[in-house]
């Protein structure tokens, strides 16, 4: 069996795993990173899914806009079939199937492989949590401040920014006003108010909001296009370089930067089976892993000083559920989803003329998610826009229970509600251009019921494959309600006249909290049941974060880890982000 050494290695090169390679290898620690699914838009990958390709990646040379432009094609089933499409959750070679999950309720799982992980069809919202989801609630083991700074250097970073205003915006923030909230200013969320999204996108060209002759040719667009393709890997601007491109998921602002420090080496198609441990009498410490070449069936062998997980809230957990890792009762435990559910209002063409001045809310216009309610305590509510074929699969085939001509809506806010097929189904799409899909996003808490463990019936090439259960609690489902209710009443307000309620089945794309400080690790992120092994994925994060999109925090937290690894292992930090400009309080942005 091959086998090599290095500084740290890190299992995943996901959402948050990059954010730690950047700082480790700015700190000059050498790190390699191991990724189950393929590079896109790397020259050493000229084929990522018909064959293996080079090795590894370090060099951001090899970085190449060309081959992004190539390999995604903003192609709804060609980018998004969750079995058979380039952004899946399974090998990069195209022939073989997805890999396997146990899901034992009716749930989407949305969870992806490849360089980026799940943010390479995230819509990019970076708010940060809110501030009583951190301060209030009993499970952080550090403060909102402690993580104010490290928000702070990925918006200067990514960079964050407000979303634009498109019509989809303006309708939304007039309903939000005449339902009587205000707007919110500031990062630091408190209160109840709407806003435009915190995004991590480009700010659009100029050109798009002023030039009346723009005839539709991108060629030579910089940043945003304002054409919702989040989802379908967010590959605008088309000719730009790999690093330009305007949605800045993971590995196209956090990889470069990392590659760019000399120290960090990415190696994709290597799935890691096993955490190997050493060790005397005390806790065992973790020494390496094992990973297998998804295209060779090799195994191989990296040893580390320090082992990261970063494999995400279902993978972390079965990783070391099937390392045999000492398990305290919370390992994949406390599993939160923000148990989604979607409201949409169809508009007459005349009352859109009245309010935002064209007859069409022309939803496919715009980012993905530009706009957003924040109910602190109780989640919150933001557009939402998919393509048509993901809208018909999720708004209205995705309901949990009955079809909605079983369900009797009397006296509820909605005029219907639940499972859309058939005629009705086709009526409701022919006005997709004339629908406002609001997403609500519930503040679940931490339950140890929900989570993941292992199938032991079910064994693919890489052990028994994850257990994932989540049941809403009571006291969630009420939080949930209240926002479904809330997102009807501001669409009635600003003129709805037909509000339609998904119910949706569980939906697992926001999954945080299966391995969280204060239960698993401790306020390092570092195990308090295996030395020298660390977690720096979103199942690190102690809760939901209230129900805001917790990317932003599981990359702050990320960015924090490192800084603890290179304090606790190696030389440490002579200028910690953390020192840098932590405001006296939270309430500061
Ligand atoms: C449609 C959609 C829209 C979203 N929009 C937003 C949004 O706007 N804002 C937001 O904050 N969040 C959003 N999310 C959620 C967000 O993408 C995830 O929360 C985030 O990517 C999680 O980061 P992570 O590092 O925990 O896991 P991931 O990003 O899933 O990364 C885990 C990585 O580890 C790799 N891996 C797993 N197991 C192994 C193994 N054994 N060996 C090697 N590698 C392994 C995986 O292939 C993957 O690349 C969205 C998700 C979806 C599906």
């Amino acid at each position: 069996m091959r086998e090599r050494e290095t500084d740290v290695v890190v299992v995943g090169a996901g959402g948050d795993g990059p954010a730690l390679a950047w700082r480790l290898g700015e700190l000059g620690i050498d790190v390699t990173v191991l990724e189950a699914g393929p590079f896109y838009g790397n020259e050493q990958w000229p084929a990522p899914r018909e064959a293996p390709g080079g090795e590894s990646s370090s060099d951001p040379s090899d970085l190449s806009g060309d081959r992004y432009d190539e390999q995604f094609t903003a192609k709804e089933g060609e980018m998004n079939d969750l079995i058979m499409g380039k952004l899946r959750w399974g090998p990069a070679d195209g022939d073989r199937p997805a890999w396997a999950r146990t899901v034992p309720q009716q749930a989407i799982v949305a969870q992806l492989a490849g360089v980026g992980g799940t943010t390479q069809h995230y819509y990019a919202n970076h708010p940060r949590a809110f501030v009583g989801s951190v301060d209030d609630q009993p499970d952080w083991p550090i403060d909102y401040a402690d993580l104010v700074p490290y928000y702070q250097h990925l918006e200067a970073t990514h960079p964050i920014r407000p979303a634009p205003t498109t019509p989809k915006a303006e309708l939304f923030f007039e309903g939000a006003r005449r339902a009587g909230y205000d707007l919110t200013t500031g990062y630091n969320v408190t209160e109840e108010g709407y806003r435009p999204f915190p995004n991590a996108i480009l700010q659009p060209d100029e050109r798009l909001a002023r030039d009346g002759d723009y005839d539709g040719d991108f060629g030579d667009v910089e940043g945003d296009t304002l054409a919702a393709h989040e989802h379908q890997g967010g590959p605008h601007p088309r000719g730009s370089d790999f690093e330009d491109r305007a949605r800045r998921s993971s590995n196209v602002s956090l990889v470069p930067r990392a590659m760019e420090t000399g120290h960090v080496e990415i190696r994709p198609n290597a799935f890691v089976t096993e955490v190997l441990t050493g060790g005397g009498t005390g806790d065992p410490q973790a020494t390496g892993v094992e990973f297998r070449d998804t295209w060779a069936g090799t195994c191989e062998r990296v040893h580390a000083d320090v082992v990261v997980l970063a494999a995400g809230c279902i993978e972390t957990p079965r990783l070391w559920l099937d390392s045999g890792l000492p398990d305290n009762g919370w390992v994949g435990k406390g599993m939160t989803t923000h148990w989604f559910d979607f409201v949409a209002g169809v508009f007459d063409p005349d009352t859109l003329e009245g309010t935002i001045g064209q007859r069409e809310v022309n939803p496919h216009q715009g980012q993905a998610a530009g706009s957003r309610l924040d109910v602190p305590g109780v989640g919150g509510i933001a557009v939402n826009t998919f393509a048509p074929g993901i809208t018909s699969m999720a708004m209205y085939g995705g309901g949990q229970g009955e079809f909605w001509f079983d369900r009797d809506t009397a006296g509820e806010p909605w005029d219907t509600a639940g499972r859309v097929t058939g005629r009705k189904l086709k009526e409701l799409m022919s006005k997709y251009r004339r629908t406002l899909t609001l997403i609500c996003h519930t503040d679940d808490r931490p339950r140890r019921e929900n989570g993941v463990s292992l199938d032991f019936d079910t064994e693919d090439e890489h052990g028994p494959v994850p257990l994932v259960k989540f049941q809403p609690h009571p006291e969630d489902d009420a939080r949930r309600d209240e926002l479904a209710e809330r997102a009807a009443r501001l669409l009635r307000e600003v003129g709805a006249e037909h509000v339609h309620r998904a119910d949706a089945a569980p939906i697992l794309l926001h999954l945080q909290s299966s391995m969280a400080m204060g239960r698993v690790l401790d306020e390092g992120c570092e195990a308090y049941d295996v030395d020298r092994l660390f977690v720096a994925d979103h199942s690190a994060l102690a809760n939901g974060v209230g129900g805001a999109n917790p990317t932003h925090t599981g990359q702050a937290l990320a960015l924090r880890t490192a800084e603890t690894v290179a304090e606790r292992y190696f030389d440490g930090v002579t200028d910690p982000i953390g020192g840098r400009t932590a405001p006296a309080t939270a309430d500061e942005d």
